[in-house]
């Protein structure tokens, strides 16, 4: 039988791959770029430091069969993120809002939840079916706290107003009411690979089963050459852009050096101002983020742009209010049906804003679906 072709070494292909080569099939991994892991892809610096090359990876997640699967191929460490926005006055708040959050703001000194939960009833709007973000901020934390960690931050991220965006993004951050001060609170495992991601993909794509070839891009002729293909390449590329562009929103990053180790209770400080940079990471604060004690540090900016102002690097897919991308999606997923052997995968493939242990989740399911479908 002819091998299975994998475009995309991220996380999407490197399930597939990992499970087809375990179930007996030859597999090819090919990637545009010129190292494996995806988006996910870290290195160290000069300074010594581990850096993710497109941004801060951290690991979360609900699911067993995702913390099962990944810690098959490494070692991980607890982890537990902060992150601090930075008030207009300079000073560092928690994010997600919690009840110092909310001190803070209002220059109150609520001690228990129910105080808190209180407050921020007296101050929502009363809208009953929230349209969009906006209109699902003020409907749970009102005007003031809306505008003030919100607006500015979204603007800046996807280029749109709140009122343009789905509610589905900024629900992705919680709202408590209570002391808790992490970011992924409300999920039961927070882990990093105690190595790096790419020493973790490295170990997922070692098997006698799998090639990788890297500055590989895929082409269409190639079809012909494999029994199928699982592609995480972006759908409307594939289809030439037949239908329209699905728009991304892309991360330029701007490093820098700093003297020292300082310490510091949170790796991650968002900026709540009109500027142009989102937020920072202090590396050195990730654990094993210190590969080798140079007395420095790096400090890395995000500022987002169109991903056609950064080389058309695919980072976030926007989801707007009136779903028009979505809509645009699954038009090319109509088109995909009428594929014969190919299946898109991935954040790209199948145009959704997911975190890595969802990648991981679907295409578990994908990959066994497929396999149960050819038993
Ligand atoms: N967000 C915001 N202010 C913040 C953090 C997040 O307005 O300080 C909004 C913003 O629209 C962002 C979304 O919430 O795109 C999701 O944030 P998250 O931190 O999950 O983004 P990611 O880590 O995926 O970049």
């Amino acid at each position: 039988m002819k091998p299975i072709l994998i475009v995309g070494a991220g996380f999407a292909g490197a399930v597939h791959a990992r499970t087809l080569a375990e179930a007996g099939f030859r597999v090819h991994v090919i990637d545009q770029r010129p190292h494996i892991a995806g988006n996910a892809y870290d290195y160290v610096d000069d300074n010594g430091i581990r850096v993710h090359a497109y941004g801060p990876h951290l690991f979360h997640t609900k699911m067993p069969r995702v913390i099962e699967w990944v810690q098959k191929f490494g070692a991980f460490v607890p982890y537990t993120h902060k992150v601090r926005a930075l008030l207009p006055s300079g000073v560092p708040v928690p994010l997600p809002i919690n009840l110092d959050t909310v001190n803070a703001v209002f220059g109150t000194d609520y001690q228990t939840a129910e105080q808190v939960h209180a407050h921020l009833k007296s101050i929502a709007l009363p809208i009953v079916e929230p349209a969009n973000a906006a209109e699902h901020l003020y409907a749970n934390i009102g005007l003031q706290l809306t505008d003030l960690f919100f607006r500015p931050y979204t603007k800046k991220m996807w280029g749109l107003d709140l009122e343009d965006m789905s509610a589905a993004v900024v629900k992705r951050i919680p709202l408590r009411t209570d002391r808790k001060d992490t970011y992924f609170a409300d999920d039961d495992v927070q882990m990093m690979p105690r190595d790096g991601y790419t020493k973790l993909f490295q170990t997922i794509f070692a098997h006698e089963n799998i090639r990788v070839s890297l500055t590989t891009r895929f082409e269409k002729s190639m079809l012909t050459d494999y029994a199928f293909c699982f592609n995480a390449m972006p759908i409307d590329e594939y289809f030439d852009f037949k239908l329209g562009e699905l728009p991304y929103r892309s991360l330029k990053f701007h490093h820098r050096t700093e003297a020292g180790i300082p310490e510091q209770s949170w790796s991650i400080t968002n900026f709540t101002d009109t500027g142009p940079i989102t937020r920072e990471t202090a590396w050195h604060l990730l654990p094993h983020h210190i590969a080798q004690n140079t007395g420095r540090h790096t400090l890395t900016r995000e500022e987002p742009c169109d991903y056609r102002d950064n080389h058309m690097e695919r980072y976030y897919p926007v989801k707007t209010a009136d779903g028009r991308y979505n809509k645009l999606y699954d038009q090319y997923k109509a088109l995909a049906a009428d594929e014969q052997n190919i299946a898109f995968i991935g954040r790209c493939g199948t145009y959704q804003y997911l975190d890595m242990d969802q990648v991981i989740n679907q295409s578990l399911t994908h990959v066994e679906a497929w396999l149960k479908q050819r038993a």
